[in-house]
């Protein structure tokens, strides 16, 4: 018998838009001196300025498609920087890529260095502050409906910086 030959369907012609953005570079592998960055991705401040105490942070994001429901973000603080002290209810899922750090989650101070992973859980106070003399880079996953962050209040500052290690941590000013 001679073998059956089955006719192969042509596939869809691939969506060229979609493999040219399947993989984005990393723009330094060796990642030397300098902020992380990637080819295409764009470099935000991290916040509007004026609209919250910050320090010398910028802001990628990463991955954003609908069907995730969620960002993956990238920020970079510069040494001496920091983020925000706020708190809300969506929660972040942080991995450290490199540099050094600590970050404030509720009442407690933590070191940070590359690969470390944080939960902020809703409504907790939280800051990240890179060394003095190290950035801290960062990734951050949040879900893209989220409530904005709320800063706090003299009577929240009050509370938190009754325990001295907090106190001396938090940067409520640019
Ligand atoms: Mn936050």
């Amino acid at each position: 018998m001679s073998p059956t030959i089955v006719a192969v369907e042509p596939t869809a012609p691939a969506d060229a838009a979609a493999s040219e953005r399947a993989l984005r570079r990393v723009a330094d592998p060796a990642h030397g001196t300098g902020p992380q960055r990637w080819d295409d991705v764009d470099v935000h401040d991290y916040k509007v300025a004026g609209s919250a105490p910050f320090r010398g942070v910028t802001r990628q994001v990463l991955f954003e498609r609908d069907e995730l429901a969620c960002q993956v973000r990238y920020f970079e603080v510069e040494p001496g920087g920091h983020s925000t002290l706020e708190r809300h209810e969506h929660v972040h899922a942080v991995v450290v890529l490199h540099g050094r750090g600590r970050c404030l989650v509720g009442t407690s101070v933590l070191e940070l260095g590359p690969r470390d992973l944080v939960e902020v859980p809703p409504m907790t106070w939280h800051q990240f502050r890179a060394a003095d003399d190290a950035p801290l880079g960062f990734l951050c996953i949040v879900n893209v409906e989220r409530d904005r962050p709320q800063l706090p209040t003299g009577a929240d500052l009050e509370a938190l910086c009754a325990d001295p290690t907090v106190a001396s941590f938090v940067r409520v000013a640019d």
